[in-house]
């Protein structure tokens, strides 16, 4: 049913709100601040509440069901992190006031720190960073700097394999470096051999290489300490893309497996709101080795007399300077802290437990119909391939589209690009065995019509508000503004 837009049920005279008296002496607006052309709709309160409400319900969210969009862990977010994060202390605080009136925020951002130094198996942490891939950015630029520092001047190249996310390679000649592409093997790992012959090659201009660890295919590198250990004999240094903690917290740390520095994404694993390109935070670690080189300030932590800790800002003496305004992004570490202070180090290491079995799972309900091409035990996500030998005109996008008609949001499609037709599923460990089931035999419906009737699957959805959009032209030419026809 289509309803009459806010702007079409306008009426002269109606009004939503109710202004309180005025407290203040009346005055003239300025000339020409209001524009009459503006045709403003006049509307009650409950034409407005209804038009807003109407609005929120187009949008899909981890909020309204299951949002298994590969490598983006789209777990539940606890509502206690939003609580906290509005709390009156932190919300009202400016970054210009002096460290004594803003122990309490520092505190926070010490602490969690700490809490990611453990997690992650790093020397040091810096939470200015504000995504994934400004990470990375930061992560080339300190790796540049420390081989700078040793007089290297003539290193220019990143490695980074086939399968790797699309921020890794852009980043990498972001920061000005060469970009050297490893395949993988047949089992998903990074092609060995291959490896080898690159380093050699590069040698003496290796910078290092960008690893994603569990890959995005969701397996764990099965040569990861052989990976490492030949780029550290080069002279190169290791960069994990830390986006898939999820399937590793409290379990394996990237610090221990040999990384020189790495992101997280903390809108993935850590729970804060994602998507819509809304803020997000992508801090860094470093090892003993980068440790000099993380962006500034660091908070650090000082005993004072009576044994009470101060905290205060630092910078590292061989800093890359600043990446980020003031602090990064305060709203979404104060959520990440309340997730990690809420679940602690039990908790932490069972939602990766909880992620792995979900992925596991899922992937072997669906694995007899739905080619899966790296066929081994996944880790938080696997990669399946959304096409069908005896169903040959339907492709990964008609799978995906049809999901939205058995009220799913799609996994991610199309990534990594190594998979024909792909499909990537992440379930996340915030999902019961029942939505999961309910999941998998929505893809074997699918797969059954498929071959019985694919029109249905080529011109889904067939429930949504919009049907098939061009979504290259709906994200480059985003019409925010109701005209009048
Ligand atoms: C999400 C993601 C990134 C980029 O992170 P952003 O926070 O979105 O910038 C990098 N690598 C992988 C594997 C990812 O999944």
């Amino acid at each position: 049913m289509t309803r009459p837009l806010i702007f079409e049920i306008s009426r002269p005279g109606r009004c939503a709100v109710a202004l309180p008296d005025l407290d203040v002496p009346r005055s003239e607006l300025p000339e020409g601040l209001v524009r009459d052309d503006l045709p403003l709709p006049e509307v009650s309160e409950a034409d407005l509440i209804r038009h807003y409400t109407r609005l929120s319900q187009l949008n899909y969210g981890v909020d309204i069901g299951f949002y298994p969009l590969g490598s983006c862990t789209m777990k539940y977010n606890p509502k206690i992190n939003e609580e906290m994060a509005r709390l009156p202390g932190f919300v009202n605080l400016h970054p210009y006031q002096d460290e004594e009136t803003t122990q309490g925020a520092l505190f926070l951002l010490y602490h969690m720190q700490e809490f990611l130094k453990e997690i992650g198996g790093f020397a040091g942490v810096s939470l200015q960073p504000a995504a994934g891939a400004h990470g990375e950015l930061t992560g080339v630029l300190m790796m540049r700097a420390y081989h700078l520092d040793q007089g290297d001047t003539q290193r220019d190249v990143i490695l980074v394999p086939d399968s790797a996310h699309g921020t890794n390679p852009a980043s990498t000649s972001m920061s000005g470096m060469r970009v050297v592409e490893i395949p993988s093997d047949d089992r998903g790992n990074v092609d060995l051999e291959l490896l080898r012959a690159a380093c050699e090659e590069h040698s003496d201009h290796l910078v290092g290489m960008m690893l994603t660890n569990p890959n995005t295919l969701g397996l764990f590198d099965e040569h990861i300490e052989e990976i490492i250990a030949l780029v550290h004999q080069h002279g190169g240094l290791m960069y994990g893309d830390g986006a898939n903690m999820n399937a590793l917290l409290g379990i394996a740390r990237p610090g221990e497996m040999g990384f020189d520095v790495l992101h997280y994404n903390l809108h993935k694993t850590f729970s804060t709101p994602h998507g819509g390109g809304g803020p997000g935070a992508g801090p860094v670690g470093a090892s003993e080795r980068l440790v000099d080189f993380l962006p500034s300030p660091i908070v650090v932590a000082e005993e004072d007399e009576n044994g009470d800790e101060f905290y205060y800002l630092y910078e590292p003496p061989k800093s890359i300077g600043r990446v980020k305004s003031f602090y990064g992004h305060f709203g979404v570490i104060v959520r990440a802290y309340t997730y990690i202070r809420m679940l602690g180090a039990k908790g932490l290491r069972r939602v990766a437990e909880h992620a792995v079995l979900n992925a596991n799972y899922l992937m072997s309900k669906i694995k007899d119909t739905y080619k899966v091409p790296y066929d081994r035990v996944c880790m938080h996500e696997f990669v399946c391939e959304g096409r069908f030998h005896d169903a040959p005109g339907v492709r990964a996008l008609d799978i995906a589209k049809r999901l939205i008609d058995y009220g799913f949001h799609p996994p991610t499609n199309y990534f990594p690009l190594i998979v024909h037709e792909a499909l990537m599923i992440e379930p996340t460990e915030t999902e019961s065995k029942e939505t999961l089931d309910r999941f998998a035999e929505a893809l074997l419906a699918i797969a059954e019509e498929a071959r019985t009737n694919p029109d249905l699957l080529h011109e889904a959805p067939h429930t949504a508000p919009v049907r098939r959009l061009d979504e290259v032209r709906a994200a480059k030419q985003l019409i925010l503004r109701w005209e009048r026809e």
